[in-house]
């Protein structure tokens, strides 16, 4: 079924940026224009998203999270849940990430609870799937993928509250990039999953890729089949390179 996707790129801050930061922010916005023929979102710390909201507005240019937490409210010290997230300016958030699977032990089902907790807050969840060097290298790469899809996706799933980003572990801040070819397999394969999952929601699904996503290497990469955009790390934290990146589809 053939289906309009429009293309997203998002930066996720990780743990940079301060107030200040909002030199690169308005860096972007500038170069955001009133709006690149692909949506263009930043993910910053969460002490940023107040704060950047009030700069960003009138602008083309969304927030989003770095992560949630899987209840509406509770004894959770330090946690955020997304309807906090959401009041504070967000319009999405990141889960799953592999810093988080790694860092915070965070299993496919948990990922799960919390793309729940972001729909259900009304924030599209962004899920991360990948595998690592060593998966990949034991031929394991769609099986793991796979399994995290089928672990880490909610049930229901609508194409406008729902992306997922393909970041292979190996790749992530690393600059080493799988080959187009190997890009190209992995998205018709997470497409076809979740199609297999899902039904016909998989067709409007946008699907990122991310790991060393650099303005250098971007064009080629945007331009694989079943790439919708991607999500970019370092890359993103000078608006120069983020707008050399997102810049690709104008
Ligand atoms: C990431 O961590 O989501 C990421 C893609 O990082 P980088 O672009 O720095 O590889």
């Amino acid at each position: 079924m053939a289906e309009t996707r429009r293309p997203i790129v998002i930066g996720n801050w990780k743990m940079n940026g301060l107030v200040d930061s909002a030199v690169e922010l308005e860096a972007t916005i500038a170069a955001n224009g009133q709006g690149a023929p692909c949506e263009v979102m930043i993910c910053p710390p969460a002490t940023l998203l107040f704060p950047f909201s009030q700069l960003i507005q009138g602008s083309a240019l969304r927030l989003g999270a770095q992560d949630c937490h899987m209840a509406e409210n509770g004894a959770h010290t330090g946690d955020l849940s997304a309807a906090m997230l959401s009041e504070a300016g967000a319009t999405a958030v990141i889960v799953g990430h592999s810093e988080r699977r790694a860092d915070h032990g965070e299993s496919d089902a948990v990922v799960r609870a919390k793309a729940e907790a972001a729909h259900g807050a009304g924030l599209t969840a962004i899920i991360c799937v990948g595998e690592t060097g060593a998966q990949r290298d034991a031929g394991g790469a769609e099986t793991v993928v796979g399994t995290q899809l089928e672990g880490s996706l909610p049930s229901v799933l609508r194409a406008e509250n729902t992306i997922v980003a393909y970041e292979p572990v190996w790749a992530i801040g690393t600059g080493r990039t799988p080959t187009i070819a190997d890009i190209e397999a992995m998205h018709g394969f997470i497409r076809r999953r979740i199609e297999a999952l899902q039904g016909d929601v998989a067709h409007g699904i946008r699907l990122l890729y991310g790991g060393s996503v650099k303005p250098g290497n971007a064009a080629e990469i945007l331009a694989v089949a079943n790439v919708d955009g991607a999500l970019v790390g370092g890359a993103s934290l000078k608006a120069a390179d983020f707008s050399g990146i997102f810049g690709i589809y104008t």
